[in-house]
């Protein structure tokens, strides 16, 4: 196994894009034109993956979609990306987890999500993945494919002194005690902060406030993004410490997937460097999505390492 030991091993999921943009939202029974149609390739857990990959890291995603025509495009998706795809299932039972997005003149959207294929990944892909996952240097998990699946994804890495990345979104309320403390580092934005906490988390002083709580709930460190404001970094080890890591201003064109493009730095930094200070590797991080925000779309948007500045690697 050690031939095929993964920089980055993301167990998560994939959402086909759909977006209609139309002058306005139909009303129900309603059928308007629109004009512009275009798919786009989401999914947390493959934004993820890609982003760590566009940064040069040796990958591998365990995921499921369907046997279908948009399940047959992401795995080349994957594969055009250099992403290993042994882990990638595919099945008859479930359409390829897919997003409608709907987008009116002022921005606005409506979106109906439907999971799909990602809510059959369960303990026979993660058995099969084992012994790459035992193997690898970094594992990310969400909370876009079963609960009960990341958390023994993210069991499983521990058990085998694998460094963990947990981001919990979509966040749910009374997440399990065991994601924190199965997480090394545990990365959410504000309103998953606010809602795993149940209090206020606008800026800098109340995101240090709830990143000690979570840390509390027993992970290694608690990485809370601020969109412009950058991201705040608390660290249980000794010593302590909480630290506010601020990113540069850009011209912001779309922050969809930004909070995906920060983890898949992350987690390749964390690969690369693994004796690197987590407040570098965020520092590092939050330039990487920082570009992301200055471009359409989300995939698309990602920067590879040759669009970065050498000193970032
Ligand atoms: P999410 O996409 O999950 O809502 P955030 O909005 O917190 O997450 O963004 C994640 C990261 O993306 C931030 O920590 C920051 O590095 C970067 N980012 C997001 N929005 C901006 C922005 N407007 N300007 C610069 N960087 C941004």
């Amino acid at each position: 196994m050690t031939e095929e030991a993964f920089d980055v091993m993301v167990v998560g999921s994939c959402m086909t894009d759909l977006v209609s943009q139309a002058p306005r939202l139909p009303k129900a029974g309603e059928t308007i034109h629109g004009h512009k149609f275009f798919i786009g390739f989401g999914g947390k857990g493959a934004n993820q993956c890609i982003q760590a990959a566009r940064l040069g890291a040796k990958t591998a995603m365990v995921c499921k979609v369907g046997k279908d025509f948009f399940g047959d495009n992401y795995i080349q998706n994957f594969k055009d990306h250099g992403v290993h795809t042994d882990f990638v299932g595919q099945t008859s039972d479930a359409a390829t987890g897919a997003a409608s997005i709907i987008v009116n003149n002022a921005g606005e959207n409506a979106i109906v999500i439907v999971a799909g294929a990602n809510m059959l990944l369960g303990s026979e892909e993660l058995q099969k993945a084992l012994p790459a996952i035992s193997h690898a240097k970094v594992l990310v998990c969400q909370l876009e494919v079963s609960p009960q699946t990341s958390l023994q994804a993210l069991r499983m890495a521990q058990e085998n002194k694998v460094k963990t990345i947990f981001n919990p979104a979509p966040a749910i309320p009374d997440l399990d005690k065991d994601f924190y403390r199965a997480s090394d580092v545990f990365c959410c934005n504000e309103s998953e902060a606010e809602l795993l906490t149940g209090s206020s988390v606008t800026g800098v002083e109340e995101a240090h406030e709830a990143g000690q709580e979570l840390l509390k709930r027993g992970c290694g460190s608690v990485i809370i993004t601020l969109g412009p404001q950058g991201c705040v970094v608390l660290k249980a080890q000794e010593p302590a410490s909480t630290k506010h890591v601020q990113t540069a201003a850009v011209t912001t064109v779309d922050t969809t997937g930004a909070g995906d493009s920060f983890i898949g730095a992350l987690a390749f930094y964390m690969a690369h460097y693994p004796t690197m200070p987590l407040e570098e590797m965020a520092r590092r991080a939050n330039q990487v999505a920082g570009v992301s925000v200055q471009a359409v779309g989300t995939q698309t948007s990602y920067p590879f390492k040759k669009d970065l500045p050498a000193e970032m690697f």
